[in-house]
């Protein structure tokens, strides 16, 4: 998808690898796989982004998207893919479409990429930017992130992009063996942990602590006093 940004995008891939290497000895990953990178120069993520924030859009920062969510830092987007270990057989589940710039870098790895949202109208303004990119092959959602997506499971990688106080349950029901799940792990307000899951051949979960992050919180539909997310729609 070489376009007008393609330099921009080559430069914001090389702030990435800048910051993996300073990271690597906390992440474990201090060059990130090329596969990864490639999925990064093939993305146009302003095509993600609201209007007044496509001049933003290849800078290696998180951006606003509306309902209070944001679009994640490249850097981190390439890390929890890296983290992921994504090959191309592979299913793969998102909690927290969001812009949908996440599920298309799953997509460039693999074909079979399903992403869950809880607030209809970003599901619904990501579902149609992948169309129009063509990535018609994800498979996307409205509803809650915490039931996971049972029909489609086991998922050989999950990843999720909004922090959830504990890890959902569900989540590690439906991790395959071998499986690997990257997640942000923390009470709203507290900082949080990025963490890494591998499901054993015993059905035992391995974690790794992986570095700390600050994501939104992964919101509870029928909680409340939880967010004002759920109050707008
Ligand atoms: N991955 C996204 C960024 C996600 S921001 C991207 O690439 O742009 C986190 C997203 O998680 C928000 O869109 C938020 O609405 C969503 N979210 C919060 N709680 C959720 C839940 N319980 N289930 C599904 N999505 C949830």
């Amino acid at each position: 998808m070489a376009d007008e940004r393609q330099a921009e995008r080559e430069r914001m891939v090389d702030e990435v690898s800048a910051q993996a290497r300073d990271t690597g000895v906390y992440t474990g990953r201090s060059r990130f796989d090329e596969r990864v990178l490639e999925a990064l120069r093939r993305v146009p993520r302003h095509a993600f982004v609201p209007t007044a924030q496509k001049s933003n859009a290849y800078l290696n920062r998180a951006l606003p998207i509306g309902h209070d969510q944001t679009i994640s830092q490249p850097f981190i987007v390439a890390l929890m893919t890296e983290l992921a270990s994504v090959e191309a057989g592979d299913r793969v589940l998102e909690v927290g479409t969001g812009s949908g710039y996440q599920a298309a870098i799953l997509a460039e790895l693999s074909d079979s990429v399903y992403s869950i949202e809880l607030l209809p109208e970003l599901g619904r303004r990501a579902a149609s930017t992948l169309t129009e990119l063509g990535y018609d092959a994800i498979e996307l959602r409205i509803g809650d992130g915490y039931q996971g997506w049972p029909q489609a499971a086991p998922f050989d990688a999950i990843i999720v992009t909004a922090a959830p106080p504990e890890i959902p349950e569900a989540l590690i029901e439906q991790l395959a063996v071998g499986g690997r799940m990257v997640v942000p792990v923390g009470e709203q307000g507290t900082a949080q942990t990025l963490q890494l899951l591998v499901k054993q051949a015993d059905g035992s979960i391995e974690t790794r602590d992986v570095i700390p992050v600050g994501f939104v919180p992964m919101v509870r539909p029928d909680d409340q006093s939880d967010t004002s997310a759920n109050e707008r729609e």
